[in-house]
């Protein structure tokens, strides 16, 4: 098993310079936020997979929700409760959605800044 520490081997949470979710966090690249509150930015994905793709990211940057949970678990928390309210403004808390976090390379993680997907709006199947 992987030894804790080596999840902390991040950058302690400050921005980087070159990761995608840091630069759109501090506005340097644009994107369409839907939801921000003092630890959480949430927008748009740029490709959705449904009618309803938002993308909801902590302000803080560590490379995957796990070190996140670990680093400050009281992010990940946020990221649950700012998820429920943007399933409530976009109108799927009652139709039901799916929140997902891709931690990986094989799991398709493409952006090394935990981020939380929330996927609705259609019946979305089973998972793979
Ligand atoms: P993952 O594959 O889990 O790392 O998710 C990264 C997500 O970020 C993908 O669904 C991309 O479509 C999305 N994405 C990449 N660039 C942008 C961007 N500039 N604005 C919004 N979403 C983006
Ligand atoms: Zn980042």
């Amino acid at each position: 098993m992987k030894p804790r520490s080596a999840w902390r081997a991040s950058n302690l949470g400050r921005m980087s310079d070159d990761c995608l979710f840091c630069r759109i966090v501090a506005g340097e690249i644009p994107a369409t936020v839907v939801h921000e509150t003092k630890t959480i930015l949430a927008f748009r994905d740029i490709a959705p997979q449904a009618p309803v793709h938002v993308v909801l990211v902590p302000k803080l940057h560590e490379p995957h929700a796990v070190a996140l949970a670990e680093r400050a678990p009281g992010e990940l928390t946020d990221l649950f409760v700012a998820a429920g309210e943007v399933a409530v403004a976009e109108g799927i808390a009652d139709s039901g959605f799916r929140l997902l976090f891709n931690t990986g390379a094989d799991a398709g993680q493409t952006v090394f800044h935990a981020h939380l997907h929330l996927l609705g709006g259609k019946p979305l199947g089973a998972l793979a």
